[in-house]
């Protein structure tokens, strides 16, 4: 079995004063997650299964964050772990040649983040750039034409993607990582802009992996937050009800809690706000964040009422969406057995 631990601290502002939205008996075994499995062939032991849905959420009573109290260890990730992280995380554009439909939806969105980044000055005096989770490897493509560096490296999960980046950039500019809190694999080892694609969300100590993130930034460096998704507007939306929250993600910020957390890790910056009418499919629901190294900033308290309302607004919604479900499922079925009964009749 896996080795686990129980968080004793929120991982955003470090206090220890944090509970369930959930009463008691729902407390540890609840789960807000799903979980996809795109290679049914595959045989998982349920005992690990149930452990990442009954990950026992909690609210921080001081910063408002969301989490998971129990969590695998950083170190020494257990094989079972990483295979599940892949097959859940498996998207169906892993396929050679890439899906067109994939490509231009990557090329549109690094076009415009291109360009967000671009009216904020962000590449201004930038030589170097690592993006944690480059896809296709538009955007690095992009800045590296566009504004003249020759030195970009990118890290991506999946191999077709990774080797359309590779064949944009260089087969030595992109790696492959595993994990949910990968390093470094270049022999570069400071970089004036991080790009960091939707791995907060994602880590098992996201505080730790940051101070990671932070040491590969040079003194003038700049980093990127994006495709955080923001929980404050996820929770109300239709798609979420339905699914449920991908049980890999261990922290749900929102935009107060991205703040808070990378304030408190002194990186000092502005969130910037997506312009109207942008064509980008997430960008309603996702955080976009630009800053730098600066002093460490402790937040205010906060007040936890409105976000433990939300997540149990949300739970009654995705309930009754539940047994919509299971009753269409079930009204199918019948439909199914009446036909094949009339057919054995006539
Ligand atoms: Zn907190």
């Amino acid at each position: 079995m896996s080795n686990m631990f129980f968080l004793d601290q929120c991982p955003t502002c470090g206090s220890k004063d944090f509970s369930s939205p959930f009463a008691e008996k729902l407390a540890d075994d609840n789960t807000l997650g799903h979980f996809i499995i795109t290679h049914p062939q595959k045989k998982y032991d349920g005992i690990n299964l149930d452990l990442f849905r009954k990950v026992g959420w909690r609210v921080c009573n001081f910063c408002t964050q969301i989490f998971c109290l129990k969590r695998p260890m950083v170190d020494g990730l257990e094989t079972w772990y990483n295979q599940l992280f892949f097959d859940s995380e498996h998207r169906d554009y892993d396929v050679n040649p890439l899906p067109l439909k994939y490509v231009q939806n990557q090329k549109n969105f690094a076009d415009q983040l291109y360009d967000i980044l671009d009216k904020n000055n962000v590449f201004e005096a930038v030589t170097s750039v690592l993006h944690f989770r480059c896809h296709a490897g538009f955007l690095l493509k992009k800045i590296a034409d566009n504004k003249k560096i020759s030195e970009v490296y990118g890290l991506e999960y999946f191999e077709n993607p990774a080797k359309h980046a590779q064949n944009l950039l260089g087969a030595e500019r992109v790696a492959r990582i595993t994990g949910p809190e990968p390093h470094n694999p270049f022999k570069k080892s400071k970089f004036d802009l991080i790009l960091l694609e939707h791995f907060l969300t994602h880590a098992h100590n996201p505080g730790h992996f940051l101070n990671y993130v932070k040491s590969l930034l040079s003194d003038r460096g700049k980093i990127v937050v994006f495709n955080e998704p923001d929980h404050s507007k996820s929770f109300l939306s239709g798609s979420f009800y339905r699914r449920g929250i991908n049980f890999f993600h261990k922290q749900l910020f929102t935009n107060k809690t991205l703040v808070f957390f990378l304030k408190a890790h002194s990186i000092d910056g502005i969130e910037l706000p997506h312009p109207p009418g942008l064509d980008w499919a997430v960008a309603n629901n996702s955080l976009l964040f630009v800053g730098k190294l600066g002093n460490i900033q402790k937040p205010c308290k906060q007040n936890p009422q409105p976000v433990t309302d939300l997540i149990q607004s949300w739970f009654r919604k995705h309930n009754y969406y539940q047994k919509i479900y299971w009753i269409r499922k079930k009204f199918k079925d019948l439909k199914r057995l009446t036909k094949r009964a009339k057919n054995l009749v006539r």
